[in-house]
């Protein structure tokens, strides 16, 4: 009596939970205090209960672990009383009581240590910014589904989606606002994609969507096409909208390949095609596609080192005054003449400079060079001219821009009021607050500001009013439209109206013919440049041109 009262109060008192259970039937007989807690029974309730109605597994998978757990230590999950799931160590002895083969059986909780096995499961898996499925799960995911869909005839399609202009919103609102936006994406996708199918970021702002299932191209289509909606509503950072587009790259197993890394190449290489197009769409990947990626890695290899090499050439296109019929000033353009002496055009590498981020060293380069020229033509007695130069998007979010102005500025020794940067209306339309300091911190250092292309962007005029500007330059698009176009007129007289009450100067950019000339001269346009007066030059021929005295003369026969 005295040894079973010792015995059964050790047992009671143990901190590891204690359950004896008959092997027959699985029925407890008894469990002690620390047992009851770690499911959640008050005492004597799991008593008649069996082995079957904790365990959570199956009756034969039970019956078969009942029998390893006699021999070794067992991994198992239980039921908690509330249904939630307790992971526990169990070990066993069999004993003999009341005449019963009886196990004695030793729970120890391990749900902590589970947990945290699942939590770094689900970290070495997972992008720990969104949650998404990382690279190395994705390509798991993938090989088993290619593996899986071969046996079924059926298609799979990888989707590599990349954000457009992602870099540009991490330069100019910050990478804390990029992770916002990077989550708020993910979220998007996670939702509409069907729950079977992977979505995963490989970093960056990179994402991928493996589509099972699909009987055809069509479908794929539709899927791709789904997924691009999901980017019409705007995304709200730091309480303000954005509008961000993205550009998919498709491959299609079996079609472009059987391996991971081959898919995933391919679907990028579509990708990068796709944005090539101008991004804000899907694309299916095409052999040829391989040889035009190629030709741009090429041109960014020979773009990184155009600067070291001098290729990189300022050509200068005149402005005239419309009042006097003189050159005021010239816009500085850049030209590459590459090894071969072929010249390339900004429109084929500035967006690439854009792009890489090459258009920082590019832009300095440009700015330098510009100021210097200007500064030897004013030594040379060609006294007041302004020289323009364009500022990209990338170079106004610049954290040292101002520092990179000043210092041209004294390197060349050229004065302030003879330099005017060109903004485009795009870079004017992000955080307002720190566009307008920006913009008058540019202002303090003397030089004048620009707006370029004005009438393109998606801005309405009175935002004008709040930027410490000097100068609109109309698009061509409407100087061109002036005779084409009944409307045209009237909307340069509009603007040329709106912009003289705000006391903008306006210069038509792209005149082309003597009609147009005509008609800015008379609606009181400032200043124009164009080929009908002058395509861009070489600095010589600039020169030579200014040595020339060369005039406009519908000025002077309207004056
Ligand atoms: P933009 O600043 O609007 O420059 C005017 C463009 O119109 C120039 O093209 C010029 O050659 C062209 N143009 C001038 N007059 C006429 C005309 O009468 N008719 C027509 N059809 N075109 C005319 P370009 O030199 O090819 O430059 C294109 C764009 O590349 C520029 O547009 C500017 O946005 C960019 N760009 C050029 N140089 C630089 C630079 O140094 N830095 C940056 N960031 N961008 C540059
Ligand atoms: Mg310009
Ligand atoms: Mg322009």
């Amino acid at each position: 009596m005295e040894s079973e009262e010792l015995y059964r109060s050790v047992i009671e008192q143990a901190s590891e939970g204690i359950l004896l259970v008959s092997i027959n039937n699985k029925k407890i007989i008894e469990g002690n205090a620390a047992f009851n807690n770690l499911l959640g029974y008050s005492s004597g309730e799991v008593v008649n209960m069996s082995l079957y109605d904790i365990i959570a597994e199956g009756r034969e998978t039970i019956d078969l672990e009942v029998d390893r757990i006699l021999r070794e230590k067992r991994d198992i999950r239980l039921y908690h009383r509330d249904g939630s799931y307790v992971y526990a160590e169990l070990s066993a002895n069999s004993i003999t009581y009341n005449d019963q083969d009886t196990m004695c059986l030793v729970v120890h909780d391990i749900t902590e240590r589970k947990r945290f096995e699942e939590q770094l499961m689900f970290q070495a898996n997972h992008d720990s910014l969104t949650g998404l499925a990382n690279k190395g799960l994705l390509e798991d995911r993938l090989s088993q589904a290619t593996a899986y869909q071969k046996r079924k005839n059926n298609i799979l399609a990888i989707m590599l989606l990349d954000l457009d202009r992602f870099k540009v919103i991490n330069d100019t609102l910050g990478h804390p606002a990029g992770d916002i936006l990077l989550q708020a994406v993910a979220e998007r996708l996670k939702v509409s994609v069907r729950s079977y199918d992977t979505v995963a970021r490989l970093g960056g702002d990179e994402f991928v969507i493996v589509v099972t299932d699909v009987l055809n191209t069509n479908d794929v289509i539709t899927i791709a096409k789904n997924i691009l909606n999901l980017f019409t509503t705007p995304f709200t950072l730091n309480g303000q909208e954005l509008f961000v587009t993205a550009s998919i790259g498709i491959s299609v197993y079996p079609f472009d390949g059987d391996s991971v890394e081959h898919l995933l190449m391919k679907a990028d290489t579509a990708m990068y095609h796709c944005k090539g197009q101008g991004g804000n769409n899907y694309q299916f990947f095409a052999e040829d596609m391989n040889i035009k990626v190629r030709d741009r890695l090429t041109l960014e290899t020979s773009l990184r080192k155009a600067i070291d090499q001098e290729e990189l050439i300022l050509y200068y296109q005149p402005k005239v005054d419309l009042t006097t019929g003189r050159i005021c000033g010239m816009e500085a353009l850049i030209r590459w003449r590459r090894a071969d002496g072929k010249l390339v055009l900004p429109a084929e590498f500035i967006p690439l400079a854009e792009e890489t981020g090459l258009i920082i060293p590019i832009g300095e380069w440009v700015l330098r060079n510009a100021c210097r020229d200007t500064r030897r033509l004013l030594d040379k007695g060609y006294s007041g001219l302004r020289v323009s130069v364009n500022l990209s998007g990338r170079q106004f979010a610049q954290q040292n821009l101002v520092e990179m102005l000043k210092d041209a500025l004294t390197e060349s020794g050229l004065d302030p009021g003879h330099l005017e940067l060109e903004l485009t209306e795009s870079v004017l339309m992000k955080d307002e607050e720190g566009i307008i300091k920006k913009l008058c911190a540019m202002k303090e250092t003397g030089v004048m500001l620009s707006i370029d292309d004005f009438g393109t962007g998606y801005s309405s005029l009175s935002y004008l009013k709040r930027f410490p500007i000097d100068e609109i330059k109309i698009d061509r698009s409407f100087v061109q439209d002036i005779t084409n176009n009944p409307d045209g007129a009237a909307i340069v007289n509009a603007i040329l109206a709106m912009a003289h009450t705000l006391k903008l100067r306006v210069v038509a950019e792209g005149v082309e013919t003597m009609e147009q000339a005509m008609f800015l001269v008379e609606h009181r346009c400032e200043e124009m440049q164009g080929y009908y007066f002058s395509p861009p030059l070489p600095l010589e021929a600039f020169e030579e041109m200014l040595r020339s005295g060369k005039q406009l003369t519908v000025a002077s026969q309207h004056i």
